[in-house]
């Protein structure tokens, strides 16, 4: 199955749970706009190149479209799609009044100048600019963009339509970012997982964690998985990967990894281990954190944690959610666990517009009002509905939005 495919699975076996006819299952699934861009840059050899940059706006009807953007090969139309569609349920089930949008550029920046990179930055906002805006569509960091990206498309777009910081979230702090928006997802998915382990009982001091993907989300995670007192055993990257049954010194490894660059199995405070040995480590919880399709039929069989908190989007496959869920394994589907991103990208649209900055401490103290009342709805209709955590995100993220279509009188 396709990204594309596995969405609408689950969409539409929430809107089975909702009785939704075929006529609004249509208008809910259709996108709004899909746009592809060519982006022709000289690279620093003199060879001129074209990549294709794609945005995918998927719904607005509770507001302005909200996305990230990534640089990777994998990025097409589908895995866009896919991911477009996610973030208008995403931006429904934490309530953040925006509606849903993604974009990317089929690239490789492992194989890119930084010269290139900003380039390829900037033609892409020659391409989009009519279509995105700070009331339309606001694009957001993803997989291999970051803060230094925003702060381009900032400065691009302001030469179109003046000085506009609020086009784009996930900006430099000094440059309109928002405190806390860095650590913002990774933060949010152990506030998920904390709200999880209170309706289970199970204490966070002393569980096993294991975190796939050390970027930007899973080493937040991993950091604030140990604050609280969890052992995280094992850790990967796209190259390699570290354990230690004892627990992993986190700060150490973010320290060793991200800072001085050096690579994950090589960290002293940790054996080395294969790349994809982390998903089949023995832990009691366990963090993709990384791409889509990770856990899959391949690997589902190996699982041993038994909980899995969805850092990722999409990183686990129809097949392996099936298989997992009869198995009893509990997974907060990414819709709700990594939605403390966009929760605080919308803070700081907030902050942008209102021209007023915000204490970290308050930003992180919104955060966790969001998460948990998000939570505390996802509940309710988990049991309202006797349904997974998925199809109650999903369910209670197509309410919403059919509400808001409604009430806006399309439908
Ligand atoms: P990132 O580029 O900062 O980090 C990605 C990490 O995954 C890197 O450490 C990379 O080496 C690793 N990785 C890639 N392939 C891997 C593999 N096969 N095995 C192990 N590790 C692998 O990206 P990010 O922003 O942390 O995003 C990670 C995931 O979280 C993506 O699915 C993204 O869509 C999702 N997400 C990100 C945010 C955000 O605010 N950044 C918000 C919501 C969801």
């Amino acid at each position: 199955m396709s990204p594309l495919e596995v969405t609408r699975r689950y969409f539409e076996k929430a809107a089975d749970v909702l009785d939704f006819d075929r006529r609004t299952r249509v208008q809910l699934w259709t996108p709004t706009r899909e746009v592809k861009v060519e982006i022709t840059v000289e690279r620093d050899n003199g060879d001129i190149d074209t990549f294709i940059g794609y945005r995918i706006q998927h719904d607005s009807s509770r507001g302005p479209m909200k996305g990230g953007l990534r640089y990777h090969p994998s990025v097409d139309p589908e895995e866009v799609g896919s991911l477009a569609s996610l973030m208008t349920w995403k931006t429904a089930v934490v309530n953040v009044p925006f509606g849903g949008a993604k974009g990317g550029v089929n690239c490789d920046p492992q194989q890119l100048s930084r010269r290139e990179l900003e380039m390829i930055t900037r033609k892409l906002v020659d391409g989009l600019h009519d279509v995105i805006g700070p009331a339309a569509d606001i694009p957001a960091p993803d997989v291999n963009t970051n803060a230094q990206v925003m702060a381009w498309i900032m400065d691009q777009y302001s030469k179109y339509k003046g000085f506009t910081p609020a086009i784009v979230t996930g900006k430099p702090v000094e440059l309109h970012g928002s405190l806390g928006r860095e650590a913002a997802t990774g933060r949010g998915v152990v506030m998920a997982l904390l709200e999880l382990l209170r309706t289970l009982k199970r204490p966070i001091a002393g569980a096993r964690v294991v975190v796939q993907g050390f970027g930007n989300v899973g080493s937040w995670a991993a950091h604030f998985a140990a604050e609280q007192g969890a052992k995280v055993v094992a850790v990967s990257n796209h190259v390699s990967a570290t354990c230690n049954p004892s627990g992993l010194d986190i700060a150490a490894l973010r320290t060793h990894h991200l800072v001085d660059g050096r690579p994950v199995r090589d960290f002293p405070g940790g054996e080395p281990i294969e790349r994809d040995e982390v998903l089949a480590a023995d832990c009691d919880i366990l963090i993709p954190a990384a791409l889509g399709d990770a856990i899959n039929k391949d690997n589902m069989r190996e699982i041993r944690a038994s909980v899995i908190v969805e850092g990722a989007n999409g990183p686990v496959t129809a097949e392996a959610d099936d298989y997992l869920a009869k198995k009893g394994v509990t997974i907060l589907p990414d819709i709700y666990a990594n939605a403390g991103g966009v929760t605080v990208s919308y803070f700081e649209w907030v902050q942008n517009i209102q021209q007023f900055k915000w204490s970290e401490e308050h930003v992180n103290a919104e955060l966790q009002g969001y998460m948990s009342r998000a939570y505390r709805d996802l509940l309710m209709f988990r049991e309202r509905h006797k349904v997974d955590f998925r199809t109650a995100a999903f369910a209670l993220a197509l309410q919403r939005v059919e509400h808001a279509t409604k009430q806006r009188g399309v439908l």
